[in-house]
Formats: C-alpha cells, structure tokens, sequence
C-alpha cells in the first residue's frame, strides 16, 4: 500500500531541488492513490515510482554566436519520459525560467494529457533557458540550428516528436526544422506545428485556444448553461490566449481582459475583432513583453502590474504560465463570483488555490485536460505526415472538437462525485493514468 506523503518523501530524495515537479507529482498522486492501493496488480507492479520516473533525460550544451560575434552558452533538455502508449511528444520551450525541474513537471503533465487525447501518444518535454527577448532574427537562427545540432540525436518520427510552447513558435519551428533536414536529408513528421507549406496542419496555432474553449464549453453545458454572454478573463497574450479569444467570441462570450507581465488590460468592449487579435500577433512578434500598447490602440483600460484575477468575470481562464494564479488570485476571484475556471496554461494555478475551487464547488477545469487540443492536433498532424496528405481546416477543427468532447466525457466519468460534483482534476488524472499504466503493465518491464 502506498503512503502519500511517504511516497513524496522518497520522490524529494530522489530528485532534490526539483519544486516544480513535485508539485505536478504529488497532484497526480493525490487523485490516484486510492485507485492504485485498490489494484494488488498496480501495487505489485510498483507502478507509482515507475511512472514518476523518466525513461532518460538529455542535458546538453547549446553554443551560439550573437551579433556583436560572441559565443554564448546555453542549456539545452529533452526528458523522455514515458513511450508506452505511443512515441514521446511535447513541446519545448525555450525561457530563462527553464531548469530540469520544469522540463520534468511539464513531460509528466505530458504523459496524462497525451493520453486524454485517445491518440498514441508518450509524454515528453524539451527546451532551453534561452531568452528571446531583444533578440535579433539571426541570432534566434544561430540558437536554433545549434539546439537541433544536438537534439537530432535523440529525436525521430517514430520514437520522439517535439513540438512548440513558449518562445518556440512557428518561426522557431520552421528554423529547427530546417537544420533537422539538413543534417537527415529527410522529409517526415519529425516536429509538428509546422508551416502550412512544408507539412503542417491546418488549425494547429489555433488548437490550444480553440480546444480551451470547447472544454470550457462542455463544461458550462454539464451546468445546463451556455457560454453565450459570459464574460471571459484571460491571461497571457501569447499563441493560446489569441487562439481562446477568437473561439470564445464565435461561441459569444466576451474576453474582457489579457494580460503580460507588465500588467493587465481590461478592455469592455471585448478582445472581439479580427484587428484586436491581428494585434495581439503583432505584439507578441515585436519580441516584447508589454501588453500595454493595446490598452492605448483600442481605447482600453491598463492596469500595470495587476493581475486580471482581480476582475468580476465569470470564468478565469489563465493562459500564461505555470503557478500564475495563486490561492490569493483565487480568493480575490470566489469573492467577486467566479463561476467557472479553465485553467488552459500547463499547471496555471498553485495546489492551494485549486484546493480552494475544488473546496468551493467551482468547476475547475485543470490544463492537462483543457489544453489537450494542442498536442491533439499535433497528433493529427503526425497522422497527416505518415499519410503523405492534408486535411481541410474544417476536418481537423471537428475531430478538434470531438477529442475535447470526449475529454471531458472521461473527467465526468472518473470524476463526479456522490453529491454530483464534477471534480475535473480527479477525472483528468484518472483517466489519464489508467490508460499508461494498464499499458505498462501490459508491456512488462
Ligand atoms: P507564448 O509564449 O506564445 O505566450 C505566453 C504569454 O504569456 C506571453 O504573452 C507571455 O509574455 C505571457 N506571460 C509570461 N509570463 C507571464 C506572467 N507572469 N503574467 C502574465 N503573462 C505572462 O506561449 P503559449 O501561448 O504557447 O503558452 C502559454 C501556456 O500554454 C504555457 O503554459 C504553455 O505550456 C501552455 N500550452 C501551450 C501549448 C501550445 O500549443 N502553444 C499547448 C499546451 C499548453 P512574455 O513573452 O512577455 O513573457
């Protein structure tokens, strides 16, 4: 039988200095331990400290040369971590705050959400602590070609498949992409999220928005409501915020806020047309991490330094990053009479504020599940790739849709309590874990 908190106390041991990953570990465990110490195959199967550990991790050093002709160093990571379902997949990121704790929590995460998907999917993670900010375009080429000058050893479509988070967009992708071709003399699916003309799929910037808010739409709808004329506050102006903000206006809900790290903007009228969300683009191309400029451009009003949780919305949905609303945020929020909170970044809140929701009744809709969309339609377009063929946007948004759907079909069946409740974290962690570790066991070790 496994103990929590005897368990977490090895896991500390094994992997000091790692906060991060902790913190995802024991949120896992939390919804799961009853069901392994209910399963004698589970437990003699040792299954808990074989998923919590990673099949290998790849540290390695990226040297690159800026424009003034220095030569700079970086940290590069890939952490595999489990391929029992289907071949390692996730993103990298590439963001000072990166360490081996983070690339650890995040291919963790990975390996549940992957399996929501339904699609045959490992869970993985990679990046650097390179810092784009003020950075040329050149100098982001140098980085690039140096990080995949490594990481190809590792790498391929049938055993690993990167992808883009944060800092890693379709610009990045495209320039790993290109020096992975160079060095292979190969066409495959070896990252997804790439462009349109050399082997992406259609719908894939949008995917992690768009699957946001058809979760967050299901979700609503198990409370026999809509999400016509809620009011949406969202954090972050990166690829999943513009991406949520589009979809919740189709579906008629209004974002009132977005947000950087130099504060937030609330804007009344709605992040709502296609100029607001070109603008959003705009601004997170200049490399800059000030959402200030769009509060001044379309009349909005700034908040500097403040948080959007401050606001009477009636869903929170945090798309920045991780541990970015904390269980002050969440008081601040429950006063003022949040209603729903669908948290889309990976592990967007602190363990004591979803507590709080979960306390409190709120659905709360936590990032493996809610931002699966992303890496779904990364699965489809590896599908796509092996096919040698394309779909059209409208096939890959509905089988988008039907993936989110069913989701949120598995949360409310491992989830809902006796009274009702739909506790989404349970679900998510159940069903997720389910699927790996009966595949584990079927696999053998
Ligand atoms: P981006 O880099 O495109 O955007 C992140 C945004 O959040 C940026 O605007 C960033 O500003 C802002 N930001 C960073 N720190 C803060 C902060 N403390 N407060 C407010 N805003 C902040 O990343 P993505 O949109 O791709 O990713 C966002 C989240 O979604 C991450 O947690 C990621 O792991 C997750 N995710 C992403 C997927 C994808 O497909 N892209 C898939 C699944 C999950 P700045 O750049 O100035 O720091």
């Amino acid at each position: 039988m496994y103990d929590r908190q005897s368990f977490i106390s090895e896991l500390e041991k094994r992997n000091p200095g790692e906060p991060e990953f902790i913190q995802a570990v024991s949120e896992v465990l939390e919804s799961v331990i009853d069901v392994v110490n209910d399963d004698p195959e589970y437990l003699n199967a040792n299954i808990l400290e074989r998923i919590t550990e990673p099949d290998r991790v790849f540290m390695f050093k990226v040297e690159w040369e800026n424009d003034e002709g220095e030569v700079c160093v970086n940290k590069g990571y890939r952490v595999q971590f489990n391929n029992s379902i289907g071949p390692y997949k996730g993103g990298l990121r590439f963001h000072p705050s990166v360490t081996l704790s983070t690339m650890k929590f995040l291919a963790f995460e990975q390996i549940f959400k992957n399996s929501l998907t339904t699609l045959p999917m490992g869970g993985g993670k990679g990046g650097s602590d390179f810092n784009a900010k003020g950075k040329s375009d050149t100098e982001i080429l140098r980085f690039c070609r140096s990080f995949m000058t490594e990481l190809q050893k590792y790498i391929g479509p049938e055993t690993d498949v990167p992808a883009g988070d944060i800092g890693v967009g379709s610009r990045e992708i495209g320039y790993l992409y290109g020096q992975y071709k160079r060095l292979r003399d190969e066409n495959s699916g070896v990252l997804t999220g790439k462009g349109r003309n050399w082997g992406g799929s259609l719908i894939r910037p949008e995917a992690t928005g768009y699957g946001a808010i058809y979760f967050a739409d299901e979700v609503v709808k198990a409370q026999n409501e809509t999400l016509n004329g809620k009011t949406i506050a969202v954090s972050g102006f990166g690829n999943v915020a513009w991406g949520a903000c589009i979809k919740a206006t189709e579906l008629g809900a209004k974002v009132v806020a977005i947000s950087g790290p130099d504060g937030y903007v609330y804007d009344k009228a709605g992040v709502s047309t296609k100029e607001k969300w070109d603008y959003m683009l705009e601004l997170r191309a200049s490399n800059n991490d000030v959402v200030q400029p769009y509060a001044e451009r379309f009349g909005a009003e700034f908040f500097p330094g403040k948080k959007p949780w401050e606001l009477k919305v009636d869903i929170a949905c945090p798309c920045a990053f991780q541990n970015e609303l904390n269980r002050a945020d969440a008081e601040a929020l429950i006063k003022s009479g949040v209603q729903y909170v669908v948290e889309t970044s990976n592990m967007g809140c602190t363990t004591d504020a979803v507590n709080l929701f979960l306390n409190k009744k709120i659905p709360f809709g936590p990032g493996k599940a809610v931002n699966a969309g992303g890496v779904a339609v990364s699965g489809l377009e590896m599908s796509q790739n092996s096919l040698k063929y394309s779909w059209e946007a409208e096939e890959v948004d509905a089988k988008l849709k039907r993936i989110m759907k069913d989701i949120h079909e598995a949360c409310v069946t491992d989830g809902t309590d006796a009274g009702g409740y739909i506790n989404y974290v349970k679900g998510a962690n159940i069903a997720g874990f389910r699927k790996v570790a009966d595949s584990m066991l079927d696999l053998g070790y």
